[in-house]
């Protein structure tokens, strides 16, 4: 064989494996062309926070001072979220790891009292590969969660396996950002759908405001103008506005939590106030609805 149909001959594996690939992702990925949304509603925004705190950057073994700005997070950024979401009369749902619950066991209860979704986001940030394990820790986040706010958790951001998901009865998972719309992912053969509700990295607040990770490259350093945040989102939730469709905006306390973010976001929603038909639901309400209206088939 020469070279050249040596060549040929491995674009051909390469190409079959691609396809096999795109057929295994359209068996598992059940798209809704449109969702139904409850009478006047034209739009549902989800506000998420991700509760981290320093958790993520200790998992990532970064220095104090980083821990710090994730403890800002904790004892400031969270309790404005609240205070902000409590004036706008909206229900945030905020994806709270187990540990995050012994460390800020008032801002948590605080978050519940006023009726913002507590959702899992894994025992310590992180899904362990030992199946025994990752149950172990699912179980363990859901009880913290369970014992502070009187509800057992019903979605999770996570990576742990849907089946597993699916057996310790949660509805939703708000992870994978395959769509722009509320989708069913399941087993190639159709069995273990569960819902996403996707977000996408371009509405979530790290991406244009985490800054200075020590030793980090200059390009990944990322101090935005919070106003020109405000009008990439308020871009895209008129997008998604003019076609009936759904906004989940990932924010995290300590990063959110800043003074002028907040201001922003204040901005923000008083803007998608003023027009009709935005619905403010908890991710809970989303998955819930989207499951009784388009059942996975
Ligand atoms: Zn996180």
């Amino acid at each position: 064989m020469d070279s050249s149909s040596e060549f040929t001959h491995e674009l051909d594996r390469d190409l079959a494996a691609l396809e096999a690939k795109a057929a295994d992702y359209a068996a598992r990925h059940h798209r809704l062309a449109t969702i139904a949304w409850p009478a006047g509603v034209r739009i549902a925004v989800n506000f998420t926070a991700d509760f981290d705190a320093m958790l993520l950057r200790r998992v990532l073994n970064e220095p104090p001072q980083q821990l710090a700005k994730g403890e800002f997070g904790g004892r400031v950024g969270i309790w404005r979220l609240i205070e902000l979401f409590d004036s706008h009369a909206i229900k945030a749902t905020i994806f709270t790891p187990g540990r995050i619950c012994e460390l800020y066991p008032q801002a948590v209860k605080a978050a519940a009292k006023s009726g913002h979704e507590i959702a899992d986001h894994m025992w310590e940030h992180q899904v362990p590969k030992d199946p025994v394990l990752e149950r172990d820790h699912l179980r363990k986040a859901k009880d913290a969660i369970e014992t502070l706010t009187g509800r057992r958790p019903v979605g999770t951001r996570s990576w742990h396996t849907r089946e597993l998901l699916i057996e310790e009865g949660f509805v939703y998972n708000s992870h994978d950002s395959a769509d722009a719309l509320p989708h069913y992912v399941s087993g190639a053969d159709g069995s273990g759908a569960l819902i996403n509700l996707p977000f996408h990295y371009a509405i979530d607040d790290a991406m244009f405001f985490s800054f200075a990770w020590l030793n980090s490259d200059n390009q990944a350093q990322r101090m935005m103008d919070p106003d020109h945040v405000e009008e990439i989102w308020w871009a895209a939730f008129q997008q998604q506005y003019a076609q009936g469709g759904y906004l989940n905006i990932c924010m995290h306390p300590f990063v959110s939590g800043r003074a002028l973010r907040i201001a922003m976001l204040d901005r923000l929603i008083t803007r998608m106030k003023a027009l009709p038909g935005v619905w403010f639901p908890t991710c809970e309400q989303v998955a819930r609805h989207v499951v009784a209206a388009h059942p996975a088939s």
